[in-house]
């Protein structure tokens, strides 16, 4: 049974779904405005594995990740230029450009990461009449009030008449209002502090601006979120995740939304929520320098790593963690990764190879034994489900694994220990590994030797053999090349190669 950690609720829970075998599972996606950086990328990782595990376990997921490409504002909350507008202006662009360059982007990075993509990925630009239809019904209920154009959430009345908001991230109301200081820059249309904006009114200059009934203007960033998720996963629906960060106050807000919505609830039963990475002991930040893109990440072009390191390494160094825990990127712990990782992926040649299979019956095995060790062997494979199910707990997965894989070595090392093994338990517990590393983790083969550098070790061979007059060394070469596509060609210089043109 799986179980699940509810921020909402602060416990581990079992997960059934509302509607089974339906899942419906909404994550907070990119705001699109520049490249997304490694913290960006352990949300998108831990819910793929969720999605992936749940499909394992016989789930219909349907897998909501928004765009976020207009309402985001510089500095997260109500004031500020929009972020998305503010780049476009600077790099002389359409923001739906901007938005459109970077989504693309991102699509790639998630894509090396080996996460599937969403089964939708709604903008919010493309639902503003769900958002305003939203707005509403929040003021139907008496819960929202507009100012010069603009529409906020009435915080204060919303808690008066039975609404929780700070349930979520523990926050206290009176608290929030004591700590904030009233004369902020731009809380002056705002009744309380805490009253955070569903519509913001727009100057004609403002790149991106819709009509509304309360003037043209662009949706609050906190909105969209409620009102896609309601569009595609219904008012009442299972998992919504995101990171640490956004607890508060986006997903406070997108809770408080739906409450006040003519269709009152949560909107998820299941918060789920990942901790933060930092680089070296640090928070990631642009002033400290450790501020790394993903993309830079993958090159090694950033000066707080030695080197460049593969996706499937970060992938593998994110579920070494438990996705509740922080998690601290070094050189150190990414090159831990790497090794963990190709010991993983010699697993898998390991159970491509003959080496497991038993080539002859023994004469006298010991039924006894035969069925102990197969015993043995069956529950050393339950174990990555066992953590899995525990909220899941990758890095006592991946250890389960790693336990399973000595398994796998003992047995194709000492053929005697294999033969006292029923078959059907190693052709059992090799697909739960392969199941486990490839379909539940995602973590797949990456190709880390180059055709570029083989080749020209197969040249200097083929040059040696040919010193040394070892034409069937020579022959044998060429042939094997020529059925890879490669012609050699001897000429007055040395040896080149050629694509061959049959
Ligand atoms: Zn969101």
């Amino acid at each position: 049974m799986l179980t699940l950690y509810n921020t909402l609720t602060r416990k581990k829970e079992s997960f059934a779904p509302l509607h089974p075998p339906l899942v419906g599972l909404y994550l907070c996606g990119p705001t699109v405005y520049n490249d997304a950086h490694l913290g960006n990328a352990r949300g998108p990782i831990v819910f793929d594995v969720l999605t992936r595990y749940l499909r394992y376990r016989g789930f219909q997921v349907r897998y909501v990740r928004n765009i976020t490409d207009v309402g985001h504002l510089v500095g997260d909350g109500d004031e500020g230029e929009d972020k998305l507008a503010r780049a476009a202006r600077a790099q002389k662009l359409e923001p739906m450009q901007v938005a459109q360059h970077y989504t693309v982007r991102y699509r790639q990075a998630m894509a090396a990461l080996g996460c599937l993509p969403p089964d939708i990925e709604p903008q919010a630009s493309g639902h503003i009449t769900e958002q305003i239809a939203l707005i509403e019904e929040i003021i139907q209920r008496g819960l929202a009030y507009e100012v010069n154009g603009s529409v906020y959430f009435d915080v204060p009345k919303y808690n008066a008449e039975g609404g929780e908001y700070g349930r979520l991230s523990g926050r206290v109301v009176e608290e929030l209002l004591a700590n904030t200081r009233a004369e902020l820059a731009g809380q002056a249309e705002k009744r309380a502090p805490t009253d955070f904006a569903l519509w913001k009114s727009a100057a004609p200059e403002h790149l991106m601006r819709w009509p509304s009934p309360w003037g043209e203007g662009f949706p609050g960033w906190h909105l969209e979120c409620s009102a896609m998720s309601r569009k595609y996963l219904g008012a009442e629906f299972d998992i919504h995740g995101g990171g640490l960060d956004l607890m508060f106050p986006h997903h406070e807000c997108e809770i408080a939304q739906n409450e006040a919505s003519a269709t009152p609830g949560t909107g998820a039963r299941f918060w789920l929520h990942n901790n933060m990475l930092t680089v070296n002991g640090q928070k990631m930040s642009k002033s400290l320098g450790n501020f790394i893109t993903l993309n830079e990440f993958f090159q090694g072009s950033s000066d707080a790593l030695s080197q460049a390191y593969s996706p499937m390494t970060l992938r593998f160094f994110f579920l070494q963690a438990q996705y509740r825990s922080p998690i601290d990127l070094s050189d150190d712990a990414l090159q831990a990764a790497r090794k963990g990782y190709r010991k993983l992926m010699n697993g898998l040649r390991l159970l491509d190879s003959e080496k497991l299979k038993v080539k002859s019956e023994e004469a006298e095995i010991d039924e006894q034994k035969l069925v102990a060790n197969s015993q043995q062997l069956n529950a050393l494979a339950a174990k990555p489900f066992e953590f899995l199910d525990d909220d899941l707990n990758t890095p006592r997965a991946l250890a389960a694994l790693f336990d399973l894989l000595k398994r796998f070595n003992t047995l194709a090392a000492t053929p005697a220990a294999l033969a006292e093994v029923s078959p059907e338990a190693v052709a059992a517990a090799a697909a739960t590994y392969r199941t486990v590393v490839v379909d539940i983790l995602g973590l797949r083969d990456e190709p880390r030797a180059s055709a570029e550098e083989l080749l020209t070790l197969a040249l200097g061979f083929y040059q040696e053999a040919k010193l040394e007059k070892a034409y069937d060394k020579v022959d044998q070469i060429r042939s094997a090349l020529k059925t890879q596509g490669i012609v050699i060609k001897d000429t007055k210089t040395g040896v080149e190669w050629a694509y061959s043109e049959e």
